[in-house]
């Protein structure tokens, strides 16, 4: 069609290094075991669901501004004021806020590899240049290459503790000597915190140089809601709030994370299941032959036995119905990411396992 190409030739092309649009993918059948994605299948407590229930009453109108209510329930949670924390539509909201925000053409970020690799995508899309740090599953950071390596220079440094896909946790203490020594901004993403032993949470009221990300998406069972925050100085802070988008959040979203976050201690029973599940999984699948790296989240990467990569377990599991991740690059292709649900759930993968370890012996 030439007036088709004449009009996206006359576009300005901000995204056309991303080549071709995915397709995206059609939630599968509800028969399959989906570990695939890091949800939390617990169902929200009965308070919340009313609370979701009666923000529809105000559905004709715009969400609150700004989403005070919900940044100052959050405030209260965190111990902090509302102008230390910036709500979103999701952490991943945030963070390309971040990205929008703080990095023009040309200038560098850092970031811990393996990490989430949306990362890739926001960095390009700034013509930033995107620096990872190798930092496999070790639970430890190369300080001195945040420090005095190219990454010195970068605009800020990206941490997620506990990391994703490697599930490693590394000490509040490595990760305040980064933010103490170094005069960048420092995010840390800690969406996986809830699973983990301690969290950076009393570093935010230290040091000026530190956001810290977090979400409802994992530990608060609430992927599809929607919820993040971002906890900050109020300086750093507001200079996200000026350029965010207007009413970015929906009704259900506000209502459902000022809920959650006045019952939080009805989630305690599921942080124990689940990190209860994960070790009784992760031993059962070093009994396969597997390689399982300790985990602080509520997934496992587990190397898989010799002889086929992650792509294959991928696909024999996916032919028993269960539905788990895999990495194309990273240095990860020999594993499988696990999200850890129900018993019953695990059950199924674990049972699925032993068929196929069974049929290739
Ligand atoms: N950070 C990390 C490390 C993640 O793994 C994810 C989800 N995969 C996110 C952020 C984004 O979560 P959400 O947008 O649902 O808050």
């Amino acid at each position: 069609d030439v007036k088709l190409q004449s009009v996206l030739s006359s576009l300005a092309q901000p995204a056309k290094e991303l080549g071709a649009q995915s397709p995206g993918r059609r939630a599968p059948d509800a028969r399959y075991v989906k570990l695939n994605t890091n949800e939390n299948p617990f169902p929200l407590p009965t308070m919340v669901w009313r609370s979701a229930i009666s923000a529809l009453e105000r559905q004709y109108l715009y969400p609150e501004d700004d989403n005070i209510g919900l940044r100052e329930a959050a405030a209260d949670a965190y111990g902090l004021s509302k102008d230390h924390v910036i709500a979103g539509n999701g952490s991943s909201e945030l963070l390309a806020l971040i990205y929008r925000a703080f990095l023009g053409p040309g200038d560098s970020v850092a970031m811990m590899s393996p990490g989430f690799s949306f990362n890739r995508k926001l960095a390009l899309l700034q013509r930033a240049k995107l620096l990872e740090v190798s930092c496999s599953d070790s639970p430890s950071i190369p300080i001195e290459q945040f420090l005095l390596g190219p990454a010195k220079d970068a605009k800020f440094i990206l941490l997620a503790n506990p990391n994703n896909p490697t599930g490693t946790f590394v000490s509040i203490d490595d990760i305040e000597r980064l933010v103490a020594q170094s005069d960048r901004l420092i995010v840390l993403d800690e969406a996986y915190v809830d699973f983990a032993p301690d969290n950076g949470l009393r570093l935010v009221h230290r040091y000026p140089n530190l956001l810290l990300l977090r979400t409802l998406s994992k530990s608060y069972a609430a992927a599809g809601i929607r919820v993040g925050f971002c906890l900050g100085h109020p300086e750093i802070i507001g200079r996200l709030r000026n350029i965010q988008n207007v009413f970015n959040m929906n009704i259900i979203g506000q209502a459902v994370g000022v809920s959650i976050l006045s019952h939080r201690a009805a989630y305690e029973e599921n942080h124990r299941h689940i990190k209860n599940e994960r070790e009784r999984v992760a031993t059962q699948l070093r009994q396969f032959g597997f390689g399982v790296a300790p985990s602080h989240t509520n997934f496992l990467l587990a190397r898989v036995p010799n002889g086929h990569d992650g792509k294959w377990w991928h696909a024999a599991l996916e032919r028993d119905g269960i539905l788990v991740a895999v990495f194309a690059d990273d240095g990860l292709d020999d594993c499988i990411r696990i999200s850890i649900g129900t018993k019953e759930q695990m059950d199924s993968f674990l049972t699925a396992v032993a068929a196929i370890r069974g049929h290739e012996k």
